[in-house]
């Protein structure tokens, strides 16, 4: 199985100049392989491609030979899918979208795509042509076989991303539970059926209100001045903090959830109909949902998980867990869910229970069931 684990690089500045230097190696053959394969005359194919890198670009910019050879050859296989896609959306009839330049500062990167060209042992990483090893904020999360790095340049800061062909994953082995229900909230972010309450990010909300500020400060300043570049790298730098917030807090509820149990139960979020109540929905985008449903599902896979989706129409609600009969009238507003049966329990509590028994003839909420426990 291929993994692929990001880590967040602490290059010296010296180390910084190189990486700068590959991207923009990288960036200038790809663009300069654009051009000459725009024009009607040069077809595009990865063999003209090829002679043509190896007889025009290299001798003309000797500087390429500054960095790993491989960075600029590499960029001959990246715009090679870029055609290649291009070409399937043209037979497909689709919106074509021809391969466009690769402008600077924006998603700056390059690749190696060869084992030998690259190593990680523990927190330092080798490139090939530099001589001094980059110190990364972590470890490789997963052991075997380093295949390729992707160096990326982001906010200012720069990121490996290096894939790892890794014959199984062992995850810490805890005993494990048989299932949880998970209900998905606007008030917290996740309520699980043990009780374990999964909050809604305050420092994201204070986040959110500091980036209104500091983006009206960019369309203060004076379009092209030094002054607007540096408020919009602020801007940029508090975004790419704020995904990261965003992708910490999902990041923990998938991890306790597959690690802690083996059938979890969650709900088909159908957010398009969400999207009628405005601001339900936008809690809904904030917290990142689609994203955390891919890493449950993702995580699920690797720790031998069973991911349940309960259907859309099963009311999680209005359901009474204790006693199976549903409540019509619930509001978004009631927080705690009052039953004749004599419960009351938390809203979302209740919700996540019914999910855990989710598929189980238990909780079938047929008219029989109702009648004979209430
Ligand atoms: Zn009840």
């Amino acid at each position: 199985m291929l993994l692929a684990h990001k880590i967040e690089l602490r290059p010296t500045p010296a180390q910084a100049i190189y990486l700068d230097k590959a991207c923009g190696s990288r960036r200038h053959c790809y663009n300069q392989l654009l051009a000459h394969f725009s024009s009607k005359e040069n077809k595009w194919s990865k063999s003209s491609a090829y002679q043509y890198y190896i007889k025009t670009l290299r001798p003309q910019f000797g500087w390429y030979t500054e960095v790993s050879a491989r960075v600029t050859r590499n960029a001959i296989d990246d715009l090679d899918n870029a055609f290649k896609h291009f070409f399937r959306r043209v037979k497909a009839k689709q919106k074509a979208g021809f391969p466009r330049f690769k402008r600077k500062d924006v998603k700056d990167s390059f690749a190696l795509r060869e084992k030998a060209k690259f190593d990680v042992k523990g927190r330092l990483l080798r490139i090939e042509k530099l001589k001094t090893k980059i110190k990364m904020r972590q470890t490789l999360r997963f052991e075997g076989q380093t295949k390729q790095i992707t160096i990326s340049k982001r906010a200012g800061k720069y990121f490996a991303s290096i894939l790892v062909e890794t014959q199984q994953y062992n995850p810490k082995d805890i005993n494990r539970q048989s299932r949880v229900g998970v209900d998905f909230g606007i008030k917290e972010l996740a309520t699980l059926s043990n009780g374990v309450v999964f909050g809604s990010n305050q420092k994201l909300k204070a986040s959110l209100n500091k980036l209104k500020k500091i983006q009206k400060n960019v369309s203060r300043k004076k379009k092209g001045s030094n002054r607007r570049a540096r408020a919009k790298l602020k801007v940029a730098k508090l975004h790419f903090h704020i995904s990261n917030q965003r992708q910490a807090v999902l990041h923990q509820l998938s991890d306790y959830v597959t690690r802690h149990f083996d059938r979890i139960v969650i709900e088909d979020l159908n957010v398009k109909g969400m999207v009628k109540n405005h601001k339900l929905a936008r809690s809904i985008s904030d917290a990142g949902f689609g994203s955390l449903r891919q890493q449950i599902e993702y995580k699920g896979r690797l720790r031998n998980c069973e991911i349940v989706i309960a259907n859309r129409f099963f009311p999680s609600s209005k359901t009474c867990s204790a006693c199976g009969s549903i409540k019509k009238d619930l509001s978004l507003s009631d927080r705690t869910y009052h039953c004749d049966c004599g419960l009351e329990i938390d809203r979302d509590l209740n919700a996540a229970i019914n999910l855990k028994h989710y598929g189980e003839d238990t909780l079938q909420p047929t008219e029989k069931r109702t009648k004979e426990i209430c």
